[in-house]
């Protein structure tokens, strides 16, 4: 069976939702790379999105935390890392990986990348036996970019507006035909904020289609930061915008925006106030 075949049938997400099915996501990624303008971090138990968790996880806690995890939910069959900041702008994430392949060598591996730092660090990913990665590409235009991120930090310096979204976008569409060449399955996520690049989807859809990415979800915006002024799509909208991606890939529809420390069965169980919560010690 193909790699994205198994991840059909054995993560609670790919191929719809399933109640049998779940996920740990360790937030041992502090930092980032880029400056996307909707991004707004935070350390609490209460907002459920992206971005947010209580704490840090320290690397070397994850064996253990999964372990209890596991207790309390044996249907996880996915530890990902998803934040809170990006996997590769430190080593913790690639790091963690390593660990559980020798631990929990059945535990499907997910990644989430900005993507900045993909192509080179494509051989590492493969090498460390990443089963799904997730890169959140939000145009391929750089001028269109250029409106949803302010710069990039690559290679000791900042790259402001179109100059660090085109090395951005480059590095991006590269780093997802290197990955998928080797049968890792590629989800492309789009962050959809009306205004900006809700016109832009199916050109998105069509490069990263190309560059071998398997999988497409749209994320409606959440406005906030510099962008909390923003309206946030509409059904109607993400339906649109869906469609158009859907002449090109396959679209994903079930994803729930979840926090970067979500431990459970999306849409159905949640525990990471178990796991995470009375644990750590917010920094
Ligand atoms: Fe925030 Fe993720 Fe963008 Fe980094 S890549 S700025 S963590 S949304
Ligand atoms: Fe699944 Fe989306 Fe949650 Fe990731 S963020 S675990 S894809 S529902």
């Amino acid at each position: 069976m193909d790699n994205y075949m198994n991840l059909k049938n054995s993560h609670p997400c790919f191929g719809g939702n399933k109640i049998n099915k779940g996920r740990i996501h360790l937030p041992v990624s502090p930092s980032c790379n880029i400056a996307c303008k909707f991004c707004d971090r935070k350390f609490n138990e209460t907002e459920d999105r992206p971005g947010v968790a209580k704490a840090i996880l320290k690397e070397e806690e994850a064996i253990e935390t999964i372990r209890r995890a596991l207790q309390l939910c044996p249907e996880i069959s996915v530890a990902g890392i998803a934040g809170p900041g990006d996997t590769l702008a430190s080593p913790h994430a690639l790091n963690t990986f390593r660990t559980l392949a020798v631990e929990f060598p059945d535990l499907l591996k997910c990644m989430s990348t900005n993507g900045l730092l993909l192509y080179e660090m494509a051989e590492e990913i493969i090498t460390v036996g990443i089963d799904s990665l997730t890169v959140t590409v939000n145009a391929v235009d750089p001028v269109i970019e250029a409106n949803l991120c302010s710069g990039i930090s690559y290679h000791g310096r900042f790259y402001e507006g179109e100059e660090g979204a085109a090395i951005l976008i480059t590095n991006q569409l590269k780093g997802i035909r290197k990955v998928a060449s080797s049968g890792i399955t590629v989800k492309v996520n789009t962050v959809l904020v009306p205004g900006i690049n809700d016109e832009h989807i199916e050109a998105i859809a069509k490069a990263v289609s190309e560059a071998g990415a398997s999988i497409y979800n749209i994320i409606p915006l959440i406005p906030q930061h510099a962008l909390k002024a923003a309206k946030a799509p509409g059904c109607a909208e993400i339906e649109r915008a869906r469609q158009q991606a859907g002449k090109y890939i396959d679209v994903f529809r079930h994803c729930q925006r979840c926090r970067a420390d979500a431990v459970g069965i999306p849409g159905v169980k949640e525990y990471a106030e178990q796991i995470y919560f009375g644990k750590l010690t917010a920094k």
